[in-house]
């Protein structure tokens, strides 16, 4: 199997990143704490309206950190969507604590609170809401919720940069935001991450913990805690730059993409497009339809066999051995998404001849409205 001609999500890389990544060779600086780290951290800050942001090896990485930063250890418990990528409960595991799954939305596939509220008992510490595919969870309800039980908000916006809760950008609303610059995300770094919080000291810890925590101002290598290297290199640093100098263009290509699929499955009989609710304005990072649950392997093996990537919905986190017991509660909404969801290519250059090869095959697995 070769690269599909069609893929799910392909970075585009038409700025200044070939420009960047040789003057860092020219520099002799590709490590991390070179000049692009700083620039890469101050122009995201700029981006989403937060004063700092810290830079990270990976999205996972920034997660870990969060929740080590804010307290959360052995014996908490973090509330968790259980329809979302592997990623977002994992470094609750590596930091000791027990992952707790909700249930999420019909409509937007995120966190609600009416399924968080029963989750919440005396070991609650933290809930991390998912702006999955891009989408803002309804975070207003989350964080009155918090509030009433001093829970700290970590938002994973891994997928939602360039993405809006009620004109907040994601990553803004909670404690904490983490982003990632994975090879399929709004933008890449090739891999990476990003910080950012409320409260400057904490943010400053967490830079300090991704720097293998070793103390500012000693000749001698003292370190005050256990740390981890998380920083990002100035590679990293200069693709994701040259990235983010381009976010409003490449979000504005995946919103012009979901509206041509919007308006092409609009008569679509028993399928239905993924939506922005009237609170939201979605990055539309991974675009996908439900369908009915007999059509959704085939339709994907169709897609497939034309070269065209389509995958499945995250698998549900409490059918995955590692968090077979997370789960308190039946997951309904979220067992029933990942039975009729499939994710169809979204890049943010998709030409619009191989969008409508895209319609027209999906269109052959199931009918049009007459
Ligand atoms: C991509 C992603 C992550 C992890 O980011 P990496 O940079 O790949 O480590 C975490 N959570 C979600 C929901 C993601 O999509």
């Amino acid at each position: 199997m070769g690269v599909p001609r069609i893929p799910l999500s392909a970075p585009v890389l038409a700025g200044r990143e070939r420009e960047y990544l040789v003057r860092c060779i020219d520099d002799g600086w590709v490590a991390s704490g070179g000049p692009f780290v700083g620039e890469f951290e101050r122009g995201f800050a700029e981006a989403i309206g937060a004063p700092t942001a810290v830079s990270t090896s990976s999205g996972t990485a920034a997660l870990h950190v969060a929740l080590l930063a804010m307290g959360i250890g052995p014996g908490d418990e973090v509330i968790v969507p259980a329809l979302t990528f592997v990623a977002t409960a994992n470094p609750v595991r590596v930091a000791g604590a027990t992952p707790v799954l909700a249930d999420v939305d019909p409509v937007t596939y995120t966190l609600t609170a009416d399924a968080v509220e029963p989750l919440i008992g005396p070991r609650t510490r933290a809930i991390v809401p998912v702006h999955l595919f891009g989408h803002p969870a309804d975070m207003t309800p989350l964080l009155a919720l918090a509030e009433r039980h001093g829970l700290v908000v970590i938002e994973d916006a891994t997928e939602a940069l360039g993405s809006y809760y009620r004109g907040t950008p994601c990553g803004m609303l909670g404690d904490v935001g983490c982003f990632s610059f994975n090879g399929n995300k709004v933008i890449t770094a090739g891999a990476g991450g990003m910080l950012v919080a409320r409260d400057p000291e904490r943010l400053e810890h967490m830079r300090f913990l991704t720097l293998q925590a070793r103390d500012p101002g000693h000749r001698e290598y003292l370190h005050s805690e256990v740390g981890f290297n998380y920083a990002l290199s100035n590679l990293h640093a200069a693709l994701g730059l040259a990235q983010l100098e381009r976010l409003g263009e490449l979000v504005a290509g995946r919103r012009a993409v979901a509206a041509r699929y919007a308006a092409a499955f609009a008569d679509l009989e028993g399928a239905r497009f993924c939506t922005e609710a009237d609170w939201a304005e979605t990055n539309f990072w991974l675009q996908s339809i439900l369908v009915p649950e007999d059509v959704r392997e085939p339709l994907m093996d169709h897609l497939e066999a034309h070269g065209v990537q389509a995958r499945p919905f995250f698998h549900p986190l409490h059918r995955l051995a590692p968090y077979r017991d997370a789960a308190p509660a039946p997951l309904p909404v979220t067992e029933g998404l990942h039975a009729r969801g499939v994710c169809i290519p979204s890049s943010a250059d998709l030409a619009a001849a191989d969008q409508e090869k895209i319609v027209a095959l999906i269109a052959e697995r199931l009918a049009f409205a007459g």
